[in-house]
């Protein structure tokens, strides 16, 4: 059996044809699919705008720029994510700080943020932005978070990389309910894929003006928006300092073929979850669970694992997975303890939850495509390693 990664793309003969076709199109870039993809991203959500850039990083940091993140501010968000969640803030030159995990949780702790907020605000040091991440799929507790935004005047960005397809109460994660502006992921690992490429959506129609003028350039060619009279038909202003974030025309026309399988991506993902959840026991093992006001699109499915009642300790897990052939994986790294986050100052016993959980966690392959003779190999190789 061939080498099964914790993760990968499915990609069909439609999904082929239809990036040939932008290919043979008039436009490469800026053409027609950006904006199908936008509106079948938007309608899909129930959100009134999308904006397509080239990753969810660059979605992540038009997004904080849009809501005015800027040098003198302080901007929240979970130290279990990946880099890119926390990186956008000090893009914006503002400064970082993170809000501890659940216990028993993967996602950030609407308590912990309560505290947070309570000690910053009488230190005079509210963040301007908080930035939730939706951990594997499973959405964070947004109605809480958005009552403390209420309370305490923060925007709320969702780091919705992981949760394309994920509801929360009954509505689907993008649709903004709860924030100024959700941003999702398309890289291959990810529900699905434009092989690169992210999306912002927003019900606020300025934080949808200022995006899109954000990810090319900064530059306008509507003329209410200008600051004279249109000098004639070539004439464009920059009006703030953008960068080059746009989406190409081949990978909007992948990931608007993808968008007609999310559903069955998810549902694949679904059945597999539940699989596991079914054929893996044992005492040492913590299976993931979907909180009951919220449906997964199952991006990752994590394992915690308890060292101490095992013979393997972590390493030696990833490597017996390796020699099986199995790519396993680990998410996160709680970003406080990089090199670069360190040097900001941030340390060891900053943040228990995340630093004890990440102790414990393991992604094992999930991805739709994943056949059940290759989920048993999973089980199989697990439950030996358990056992050992
Ligand atoms: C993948 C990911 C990102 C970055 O996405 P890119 O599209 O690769 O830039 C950001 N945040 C989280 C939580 C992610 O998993």
């Amino acid at each position: 059996m061939a080498f099964i990664p914790y993760g990968r793309q499915d990609i069909s003969p439609a999904d082929i044809k239809a990036v040939t076709e932008a290919l043979c199109s008039d436009y490469l870039t800026q053409g027609p699919a950006i904006s199908a993809f936008e509106e079948a991203v938007s309608s899909y959500c129930g959100v009134n705008h999308a904006i397509a850039v080239n990753s969810a990083t660059s979605a992540l940091h038009i997004a904080c720029m849009a809501v005015g993140l800027g040098k003198e501010d302080i901007a929240w968000t979970t130290p279990n994510s990946f880099v890119a969640s926390a990186n956008c803030i000090l893009y914006c030159g503002a400064q970082v700080d993170f809000v501890d995990i659940l216990a028993d949780g993967i996602n950030m702790c609407p308590d912990a943020l309560a505290a947070k907020l309570k000690e910053a605000k009488a230190a005079n040091k509210l963040p301007k932005v908080v930035i939730p991440v939706h951990m594997s799929g499973h959405s964070a507790q947004m109605d809480r978070i958005a009552e403390l935004a209420d309370e305490y005047g923060f925007h709320i960005i969702e780091d919705a990389s992981h949760a394309i397809g994920s509801s929360f109460k009954g509505k689907k994660v993008g649709c903004c309910q709860y924030s100024d502006i959700t941003v999702f992921s398309f890289h291959p690992v990810k529900i699905i894929t434009s092989a690169e490429g992210g999306m912002a959506t927003t019900n606020n129609p300025d934080l949808a003006e200022k995006m899109a003028r954000l990810r090319s350039h900064g530059i306008t060619r509507d003329t209410a928006l200008m600051t004279e009279e249109s000098h004639g038909a070539w004439y464009y202003q920059q009006l703030d300092l953008g960068l080059n974030y746009r989406m190409t025309d081949l990978h909007a026309s992948l990931g608007l073929s993808q968008m007609t399988r999310l559903d069955e991506f998810v549902m694949l993902r679904h059945d597999l979850a539940k699989r596991y959840d079914e054929l893996i026991n044992h005492k040492a093992i913590i299976k993931p669970e979907q909180a009951s006001d919220t449906y997964s699109s199952w991006h990752l499915y994590i394992l915690q694992i308890d060292h101490d009642m095992i013979a393997l300790d972590k390493k030696a897990l990833f490597k017996y997975f390796h020699d099986a052939s199995i790519g396993v994986n680990l998410h996160y790294i709680p970003i406080h303890l990089q090199p670069y986050y360190e040097n900001l100052g941030f340390k060891k016993g900053d943040f228990p939850n995340a630093e004890q959980y990440y102790r414990k966690a393991i992604s094992i392959p999930l991805f739709a495509q994943l056949t059940l003779s290759e989920q048993d190999k999973v089980i199989d190789v697990l439950m030996t390693a358990i056992e050992e």
